[in-house]
């Protein structure tokens, strides 16, 4: 268990509801933690709280044991120094993040994480990090100096029960996916992976690896809910099912997100045709 943090983990929270328990792993949230991505976790604990789930969450920081299982997986992102920090760390524990996800656990990596989930990482200093390879896809970062993929990204997800996703990016890396591999999204605006292929992510069975910050899921309310679904559905079987109350406030915050992706949009794409 890592040490200080503003959430509040004296007490996993007991179920109200149909009496599932929702266990919850962080990997290093106080390393890998770019743009308020713990995020997630809060959006996730406050909607199990809606649907009576409890949640039993174990913050994971450098050192500290792997747990027997978990049904849900949620790294944030990191500059190249703090994914430096726990490649080591992070690489020992891919054996159990592979099983786990071979298994359908759910899982979210969000940027730098995404990165170290694949099978590599190259730094813009050339340094070589190794992923854990829970997704077939590398990621190198040009030299210092090149331009950095930075705004907002609104897309359409691959995932049927998902639709459109929004948020923002900030990253040097370009990822380039497996031709076997699934991308987590389609992107209508912004760079996603390497600003080129048109892809965001990457997925695979019940993983989930994105460049979108925000944090992504206060205002993905879908994607939240796939993910939480998909982890009660590893830990007590694929027949569960939940009653989901609609969610008007992160359902605002999608459309006034989607709106500013739009209009940040179209005066980058009003700019381009005007240098042309
Ligand atoms: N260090 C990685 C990059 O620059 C990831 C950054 C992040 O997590 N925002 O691409």
């Amino acid at each position: 268990m890592s040490g200080s943090t503003e959430i509040d983990l004296s007490a996993s929270a007991e179920p109200t509801g149909p009496g599932y328990v929702l266990r919850i792993v962080v990997l290093y949230p106080e390393l890998m933690d770019v743009y308020a991505d713990r995020g997630n976790l809060l959006a996730v604990r406050a909607r199990c709280r809606t649907l009576g789930v409890g949640t039993d969450v174990t913050m994971l920081d450098v050192g500290d044991p792997m747990p027997d299982d978990a049904d849900l997986v949620l790294i944030g992102g990191g500059q190249d120094r703090e994914q430096r920090y726990v490649e080591r760390d992070l690489h020992e524990r891919g054996s159990t993040l592979r099983s786990w996800v071979e298994a359908d656990a759910a899982m979210l990596a969000v940027c730098g994480g995404f990165q170290l989930f694949g099978h590599s990482y190259r730094t813009a200093d050339g340094d070589e990090l190794a992923g854990v390879g829970v997704f077939d896809c590398t990621t190198v970062a040009p030299p210092p100096g090149s331009v950095r993929f930075i705004g907002d990204v609104w897309g359409d997800a691959h995932q049927e029960t998902v639709g459109d996703v929004v948020g923002f990016e900030n990253h040097s890396g370009r990822t380039t996916l497996a031709p076997s591999a699934v991308p987590f999204a389609r992107v209508r605006h912004g760079y996603g992976n390497n600003g080129e292929d048109g892809t965001e992510g990457a997925a695979y069975r019940e993983a989930i690896g994105t460049y979108l910050h925000g944090p992504l899921l206060p205002k993905n309310p879908d994607l939240r809910d796939r993910l939480i679904l998909a982890g009660l559905r590893h830990r007590y079987g694929r027949d569960v099912t939940l009653d989901l109350p609609p969610d008007p406030m992160a359902e605002r915050a999608h459309a006034s997100a989607v709106a500013v992706a739009r209009k940040r949009g179209a005066k980058k794409r009003g700019r381009k045709s005007r240098r042309r």
